[in-house]
């Protein structure tokens, strides 16, 4: 065996996954593992728009924006987490290719969750009592039970300060660990931008001003509005406004802008808004750039660290993926920063909204936890020709009846039952696999066959229903495949019925 054959035969071996893809987008070499991964072979070829689609970002695109220097990303292929390394390999047939690893980080994660579990237990069971300990502290120095020295009262305001110091490492640390764990309940609104961008910066303005420094907000006209939680959203603003103004000396500046149709790194999708907050102060080295959204993670000779927490930045940027966004940081040491974050431009209304959020949400604790869920449809295929004939009214009556069943008879509390596009469909997602969802949809077209009530019998006996399920990751990879796959499977349920309208009723 030759040298070279040794070192393809070790490639091939080796547990992680690694890709070869040449300047043209060729994709020139796939070793085993990847192809295991990306469930690909020689009947079976990977196209480069296939591997776009399953990593979720373009390699070739974030070099680019990364000035060529290689990058780690997280990706969730067929709902197992991977850590992506991508570097450039130049001089491919002529050309500049890239090198993709894929490591699986399924047990990290799994340890991780458990991590944060465990001091979150322990945060909260602390957190009571040193809020007792600040608040008791607080009473005596106020002198309440009587004098005290000047002495007394110098370390007691030592022990205060570093009690609440304690008390705000806590309370940051339970805020990130409930967002991580899916715990906290964010409510979608279409915001518009600019009215709730100008509030936020009349409440800073003052503080700005008294520390000598110029700010302004200045939002272009016309701006789109966008999803988001006013609560969660202005909690972001304000955390970089924060640090904005911790980190910019006397006299230096800082702007609030925003871009309409900016596509965040990595991703083609333009139908989102990027905000920044740009300040003129002490700067990030490039080293610090990535951490500084860890977890207690702080610059190293920053004067400001004994102020902060090392938590904010890692509390803001789990916040905006929330929001399905991104975030980024530009800067130049001794010059300033700039954060921008990007989010979506809200289109449609607002039952969609909370569809996409209740669907995200539960795709992303699938990929984490490596467990299944379904997403079953029940769709009335003639619902305008229902209102149309038996007027709104009754059409009204017909979706109230039937989300009551649906409610009723059917599902567990953790289960989540939405209207979807005013009305034509109810998704439910349900914590089920393959089997579970498929019982499910049985007990639903029993329930609907079943369904009576006097006033609605002839809309009921006119009106198609079609129930579809599909189950993350069994039979489709990404969301969008799997909303596709429910309406195909409900579509097939309904032809079925046109053709045999006994079955099933
Ligand atoms: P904290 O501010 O509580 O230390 P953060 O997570 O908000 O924690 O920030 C982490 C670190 O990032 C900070 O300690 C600081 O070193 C750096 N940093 C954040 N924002 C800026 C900024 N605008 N300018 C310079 N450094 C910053």
């Amino acid at each position: 065996m030759s040298d070279f054959e040794g070192i393809i035969k070790a490639v091939h071996c080796m547990p992680q996954g690694m890709l070869l893809v040449g300047g043209d987008q060729e994709i020139l070499f796939v070793n085993d593992a990847a192809s295991k991964i990306l469930n690909t072979g020689p009947s079976s070829p990977l196209l480069f728009r296939q591997l776009v689609e399953t990593v979720g970002f373009d390699p070739f695109q974030l070099l680019n924006e990364s000035g060529n220097t290689p990058f780690t990303r997280e990706a969730s292929i067929a709902s197992t987490p991977y850590k992506a390394t991508v570097f450039p390999v130049p001089g491919i047939n002529g050309h500049n290719g890239v090198c993709l690893l894929l490591r699986n980080i399924a047990q990290e994660k799994r340890i991780d969750t458990m991590k944060s579990e465990f001091i979150s237990v322990v945060s909260h069971e602390m957190r009571t009592p040193l809020t007792s300990i600040k608040n008791a502290i607080e009473i005596i120095m106020t002198r309440k039970t009587g004098t005290i020295t000047d002495d007394q009262q110098k370390f007691l305001q030592i022990a205060e300060r570093n009690i609440s110091r304690v008390v705000n490492i806590i309370s940051g640390y339970l805020d990130l660990a409930k967002i991580e764990l899916g715990k906290v309940e964010f409510h979608f609104q279409e915001i518009s931008l600019q009215t709730f961008m100008e509030g936020i910066a009349r409440d800073f303005l003052a503080r700005a001003q008294e520390k000598g420094i110029t700010f302004s907000c200045t939002l272009p006209e016309g701006l789109p509005s966008v999803t988001a939680d006013p609560q969660r959203l202005e909690q972001i603003v304000v955390n970089l406004l924060d640090n904005a103004l911790k980190f910019t000396p006397d006299k230096g500046s800082i702007t609030i802008s925003s871009q309409p149709g900016e596509a965040p790194p990595g991703s083609g999708d333009r139908r989102f808004v990027k905000v920044s907050v740009e300040d003129t102060g002490r700067g990030i080295p490039a080293s610090d750039r990535e951490r500084i959204f860890d977890k207690f993670y702080q610059v190293e000779d920053s004067p400001a660290r004994k102020m902060g927490t090392g938590l904010g930045l890692s509390i803001v940027r789990e916040l905006i993926e929330a929001h399905g966004g991104k975030i980024q940081v530009e800067s130049e040491p001794g010059k300033g920063s700039r954060f921008s974050f990007y989010l979506r431009i809200a289109a449609g209304e607002k039952r969609d909204l909370q569809f996409r959020y209740f669907f995200d949400r539960e795709f992303v604790r699938a990929s984490k936890n490596q467990s299944s869920f379904s997403l079953i449809l029940i769709a009335i295929k003639n619902f305008k020709e229902l209102r149309d004939s038996f007027g709104d009214q009754k059409g009204m009556l017909l979706l109230e009846a039937l989300q009551k069943v649906l409610h009723d008879s059917l599902f567990r509390q953790a289960d989540t039952l939405i209207h979807y596009k005013r009305g034509e469909i109810f998704v439910v997602i349900c914590e089920v696999e393959k089997h579970g969802a498929e019982v499910v949809k049985q007990r639903i077209k029993k329930q609907i066959g079943e369904f009576s009530g006097d006033s609605l019998s002839e809309v009921l006996k006119k009106s198609i229903i079609g129930v579809g399920i599909a189950t993350y990751p069994e039979e489709a990879p990404n969301q969008r495949e799997l909303f596709r796959k429910a309406i195909k499977d409900a579509e097939e349920d309904i032809h079925g019925k046109e053709k045999d309208p006994d079955r099933g009723r």
